[in-house]
């Protein structure tokens, strides 16, 4: 008998973690952390016998992870891309650095964790025990991201076969493939499956590209900055890349990176094999300035340029330097190009036009900003068609539990499965635990 318990992000963004156990075989996949609510930890496992997966680098997948390093004696091993577990080191290390999450761990657990990450690529079949297999399947949501397929071979009977999408993406932007169909997966038993923008249709890509680029030619044009606040992991390079790809197009100007994304895009250059847009990124990093100190600073802010710089929602990092820069201008622009979760600074400024920004003794002061603030949608998960679509080629009858998304999606999103599409689905709650044949 083989189980399934949701340790974590179930009706919430945050702190994702799922455990199957087969026998004496624990396999763990993801084990994250959320920033902000009444969850912000998986439920606590032990690292008794158990393999851990992670899905990608996004601190909501791979946060907590260091709390299960295990000892130097009997360490727990960890699967994923080589490009995950890279960046995974970039931002497990910058968390503790600024003192993100509050975890109780040391650079010591996640040194240990990374000498016993093994890296897989995509489709590689790697045995976990003699009955229970894990496969990497590409998810298309940021470079090295992953789909967990973990295979439990039955008594006689066929396997048990369980997909855990992680963060799923199924359109081709300028960085990644979209996550290929689930056609060739062959029957699935169950399916794990996130729910982020299950309430949401994305606009076409080209066209959110096209006002992308217009704005950006507008405010240059009218000598002007354009400022970028990106998330500093995948989001960053896409603004990159498509900024590449119109260069072409005579948007050719001065571009600069600072803060997190410059090592990130680092990262990704050296694992540019890896991923579909990685050539085309590394030619976009060959026509941007990377900012390592002060000076560079100012020279970014001295003629019509683009600056990219984290954090993507105003919450702090180097973007806030240029937005005090820039508020008075009103020739200037703030393309805030993720979801701006509500309460966070960059929410604000969209409906109100101005911000509290603190300064470094935690004095928060308002500021006005005159220049022009627009969003645009690059967002990196499958929407609701998109995810209904990815899952009427399922084959088998598999059950399916929702994730990774607030309750009102995730039940939004059982419920469709289940009356419009037949399948047996409910949104996943934590601590549930699911019994399989
Ligand atoms: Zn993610």
């Amino acid at each position: 008998m083989s189980k399934v318990t949701f340790l974590g992000g179930c009706q919430q963004v945050g702190a994702s973690a799922v455990l199957i156990e087969h026998r004496d075989t624990r396999v763990l996949m993801d084990y994250g952390v959320a920033f902000k609510g009444e969850h912000r930890t998986p439920l606590p496992t032990s690292t008794r016998n158990l393999t851990a997966v992670l899905s990608h680098a996004h601190l909501d997948h791979s946060g907590s992870l260091p709390l299960l390093a295990g000892s130097h004696t009997q360490p727990v091993p960890v699967y994923t891309t080589a490009l995950t577990r890279a960046l995974s080191k970039l931002l497990l290390r910058d968390m503790l650095r600024i003192g993100r999450g509050n975890l109780s761990f040391e650079r010591q657990e996640i040194d240990q964790l990374l000498r016993n990450t093994h890296a897989l690529t995509y489709g590689q079949r790697q045995q976990i025990d003699d009955k229970v297999w894990i496969t990497l399947r590409d998810a298309g949501h940021i470079p090295g991201s992953a789909s967990i397929l973990v295979e439990i071979e039955g008594n006689g009977s066929g396997p048990t076969r369980i997909l855990y999408t992680g963060d799923l993406n199924t359109r081709t932007t300028q960085l990644v493939h979209g996550a290929p169909s689930l056609r060739d997966v062959g029957e699935l038993d169950l399916v794990i499956v996130e729910s982020t923008y299950a309430l949401t249709e994305h606009p076409k890509r080209k066209d959110v590209e096209q006002t992308f680029v217009e704005t950006i030619r507008a405010t240059l044009e009218e000598k002007g900055t354009v400022l970028i606040p990106a998330f500093a992991v995948g989001r960053s390079q896409e603004v990159l890349s498509v900024l590449h790809k119109y260069r072409n197009q005579g948007l050719d100007y001065p571009i600069f990176i600072d803060g997190m994304a410059k090592a990130v895009t680092k990262v990704m250059e050296r694992h540019s094999q890896s991923f579909t847009g990685g050539t085309q990124l590394q030619k976009a990093a060959d026509h941007v300035t990377f900012i390592m100190n002060g000076s560079d600073r100012r020279r970014a802010l001295k003629e019509p340029a683009v600056i990219i710089a984290p954090a993507g929602m105003l919450k702090g990092g180097t973007a806030l330097h240029y937005l005090r820069a820039i508020a008075d201008d009103k020739r200037s622009s703030v393309l805030l190009v993720g979801k701006q979760l509500p309460g966070t600074p960059g929410a604000e400024l969209l409906e109100t036009g101005s911000l509290i920004v603190h300064s470094k003794n935690g004095t928060g002061q308002r500021l006005c900003v005159q220049a022009k603030v627009k969003s645009f949608n690059f967002s990196c998960h499958v929407d609701r068609g998109e995810v209904l679509d990815f899952l009427r080629h399922v084959k088998g009858n598999p059950k399916i539990l929702t994730m990774h998304g607030d309750a009102v999606a995730c039940n939004n999103l059982a419920d469709t499965l289940r009356s419009e599409y037949g399948f047996s689905a409910e949104a996943a709650t934590k601590g549930q635990v699911l019994a399989l044949n």
